[in-house]
């Protein structure tokens, strides 16, 4: 599926709602690579849903120009151009009178598909997002909890394979635990799927789950820094982006690399232990250790211990995620950046 992602790119787009003197978007010129997870972060009103309206034209652009896979997106028919992008909002928007398989079927439907092909296609999306098939495809969506509507309106976007998918704040009804549930199943879906993602939110934490790159957004859209999120961390360009990233770097570091770059062979594991996979972050580790397990088990996909991962090398593997992120100038900050390391098992970790 990954071989049809596209680049989405972003030329001079700007937006002046009617009757506004100001532009709610103003000039905004990015690329999203294909295949990656691009986040807009940025607080209430700064512009995000509109930017990403423009980008499926459920609303106009003023000015500049929208090139999707290299084709002008303004020259296209907005219906066709709809179906070739997935659209997951917080309000979720299911049909409530329909069925859970119904609302998944909506677009393959409005496509021809084939009954039998829908029906697979419905059964193979429930499985992805972690629901089965025989309990709920039937369901109404009142039937479901909140971050179980949630998994339908990604299966929904993703039934007829679409290159692109724009999420705005899509987790942000939920609950935090859910919430955090739903993050970590989003990027391991992600992971697979390779899809061209834009997607919103104003949670930094959720930015560094999910971003491979993040856009942090001021007023008017306009783009404060446009980074991998260890690039963010170590250099934030100004205050604005340093309001956004605080100086708790290294347990943001912990929700962003995985486990594997905490295992350690020499790390010998006595009685039951925990264990991870390699698709677990720092933070999952951590907070077995904090529960009191002196080592956690890192496992790669068949099943072996990859190693052990205690509180030191979890230190160290942060430290190590820190160093190389800044740039060459400053990593003879070494000492700096060790204490600061240190100070990870006293931290609260948030759930
Ligand atoms: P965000 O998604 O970042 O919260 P929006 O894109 O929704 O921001 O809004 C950006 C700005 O545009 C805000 O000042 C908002 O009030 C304004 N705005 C949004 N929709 C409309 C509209 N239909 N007409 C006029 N102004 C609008
Ligand atoms: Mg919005």
């Amino acid at each position: 599926m990954a071989d049809t992602a596209v680049t989405i790119e972003l030329e001079h787009l700007t937006k002046t709602y009617a009757g506004v003197a100001a532009p709610a978007v103003d000039d905004v010129s990015m690329t999203i690579p294909a295949g990656e997870l691009v986040v807009f972060l940025g607080p209430s009103g700064c512009g995000k849903t509109t930017t990403m309206k423009m980008i499926n034209r459920l609303i106009e652009p003023t000015s500049g120009v929208i090139r999707i896979g290299g084709e002008d997106v303004l020259g296209t028919d907005p219906v066709e151009l709809r179906r070739r992008i997935g659209y997951v909002i917080q309000s979720i928007g299911l049909f409530p009178h329909m069925t859970i398989a119904d609302n998944i079927a909506s677009v393959p439907k409005m496509l021809g598909w084939p009954k039998a092909r829908i029906t697979g296609r419905v059964e193979e999306l429930l499985t992805l997002v972690g629901l089965d098939p025989a309990t709920f495809a039937r369901r109404f969506p009142r039937q479901l909890s909140g971050g179980q509507q949630q998994r339908v309106g990604v299966a929904r976007a993703l039934a007829a394979d679409p290159p692109v998918l724009l999420m705005d704040e899509p987790f942000g009804a939920t609950d935090p635990i859910t919430r955090l549930r739903l993050q970590r199943e989003f990027r391991r879906l992600q992971q697979d799927l390779g899809k061209t993602v834009i997607f919103v939110t104003h949670d930094f934490d959720e930015a560094l789950v999910l971003g491979d790159r993040i856009a942090v957004l001021a007023e008017r859209s306009r783009i404060a820094q446009y980074a991998a999120p260890l690039a963010l961390l170590a250099n934030p360009a100004d205050d604005y982006v340093r309001s956004f990233t605080g100086n708790s770097t290294h347990v943001r570091l912990l929700g962003i690399l995985t486990a594997d770059t905490a295992a350690d062979p020499g790390v010998i594991g006595h009685g039951a232990e925990p264990e991870l996979t390699t698709a677990a972050t720092l933070r999952d580790v951590t907070e077995l250790l904090l529960a009191g397990h002196a080592t956690v088990a890192v496992l790669d996909q068949t099943g072996t211990r990859l190693g052990g991962a205690d509180f030191t090398t979890v230190r160290r593997a942060v430290a190590a995620a820190q160093a190389q992120a800044r740039p060459a100038e400053e990593t003879d900050a070494d000492a700096d950046s060790d204490a600061d390391a240190d100070s990870v098992s006293d931290t609260e970790i948030p759930a």
